[in-house]
């Protein structure tokens, strides 16, 4: 759904979104309040979704009804914050839209249960004259309905950022946190032009997560893989376990608490790494590969197979920010196959069992990934220098 901007930024200024995420410590009336208001939020998008179906088939026209419609029937949605039900109807509205729109990348949108859907809820902050729905105080943040929850809060927003909107999540292991939405005026970042010695081009690598192409790559650090093998160690210890016990009930618990540790590590190692890279080269060349086909190809257990997509999108946005550019290169470009030396493109692909091959041609030898990083950079200033100049004809 397009944000619009309720804040008019001067001259020369853009809107910039920040989110703090903060952990919260609900009391129990708080706690069930949040949960009362899961379950409204699942009831409601079923519901709409049903109707939506049924509308659909006898009218062959798209409608989603108002949650007001519900309300009735369901007098228990009056008990939670209604801001949350809306949303409801605007996430729905735009699973459709994008549906729609292009219905091979997007799903069709999916009933939720309470089993294997997150429990979470959004609300959106308005300002009356009275002051703001939501807002946060020295170690608290007030909500309609809730009052104040106590929070804990990684870091304050800064001096001009206006609070647009929160949501609430209860992780698998019981934790509640929330993210909120900040907008913010910001300069303008002034466009930077890269140069070939300022540009690095990045390869999604399964052993090493990425490879660039002067040869550096990112290992998962020391403590992702120690957690790793510690789940691992859980989940064969609930293997032998009687379900339904006590022990199993608490290695269970464990597992969900560990498996969002390593989440929580996971993002940390993506941010800083996103953030040095960002902050180091001018532009930033990969393939647009499709993440969800690789995770397929991926065995499961390397822990970092789901986050590269994460990485590109911050690192999209954080050089953004700085004006530089993010520049995806055609995933179908033949980057393992190509000699970055002399262009000889093989007629077969390079095993991902080999390191490194001779090209038949020059006689060089290449690391089989670093050789494709260097493609996909040389890719990337092609196409990105092209469109310059066919922008600067234009
Ligand atoms: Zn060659």
């Amino acid at each position: 759904m397009p944000r619009k901007s309720k804040i008019p930024c001067g001259d020369g200024q853009v809107v910039q979104y920040n989110t703090i995420k903060a952990r919260l410590y609900p009391t129990e009336v708080q706690a069930e309040l949040f949960e009362n208001t899961f379950g409204c939020c699942r009831y409601i998008w079923n519901h709409m979704l049903a109707d939506q179906q049924r509308f659909y088939l006898e009218t062959d026209k798209h409608f989603i009804p108002t949650p007001a419609k519900y309300k009735k029937e369901a007098p228990f949605l009056k008990e939670v914050d209604n801001q949350a039900l809306i949303q409801e109807h605007n996430k729905l509205s735009q699973a459709f839209r994008v549906f729609f729109k292009d219905p091979s990348h997007f799903g069709y949108p999916n009933f939720k249960r309470k089993k294997t859907d997150r429990d979470s809820f959004t609300a959106c902050n308005h300002v009356f004259e009275s002051g703001p729905t939501i807002y946060i105080t020295k170690d608290g943040i007030r909500m309609t309905k809730a009052g104040i929850v106590r929070a804990k809060f990684p870091r304050r927003p800064r001096n001009g950022w206006k609070l647009r909107r929160i949501t609430v999540e209860k992780t698998r292991s019981g934790k509640y946190y929330c993210y909120i939405l900040y907008e913010c005026c910001v300069k303008a970042p002034e466009t930077v032009i890269p140069m070939a010695e300022t540009t690095l081009g990045l390869k999604y690598s399964m052993p090493h997560f990425y490879v660039a192409d002067n040869g550096a790559m990112a290992d998962a650090p020391h403590w992702l893989k120690q957690s790793q093998e510690k789940l691992a160690k859980v989940q064969r210890q609930l293997n032998r376990m009687q379900p339904g016990s006590q022990n199993y009930q608490e290695a269970v618990q464990k597992y969900r608490e560990l498996h969002e540790h390593i989440a929580n590590q996971r993002r940390d190692f993506i941010h800083k790494e996103s953030r040095r890279i960002a902050n180091a080269w001018d532009a930033v060349c990969v393939r647009g590969d499709s993440m969800s086909e690789i995770s397929q190809l991926v065995k499961r257990g390397n822990a970092l197979e789901a986050g590269f997509g994460t990485f590109r999108e911050c690192l999209r946005y954080k050089l953004a920010r700085q004006g530089k550019p993010l520049i995806v290169v055609d995933r179908y470009t033949p980057t393992t196959r190509t000699c970055a030396v002399c262009g000889l493109v093989r007629d077969d692909e390079v095993s991902y069992r080999h390191r490194s091959w001779r090209c038949p041609k020059c006689g060089t030898v290449h690391n089989r990934e670093v050789n494709a990083a260097k493609n996909v950079k040389a890719q990337g200033l092609d196409q990105y220098f092209g469109y310059q100049e066919w922008r600067e004809s234009a």
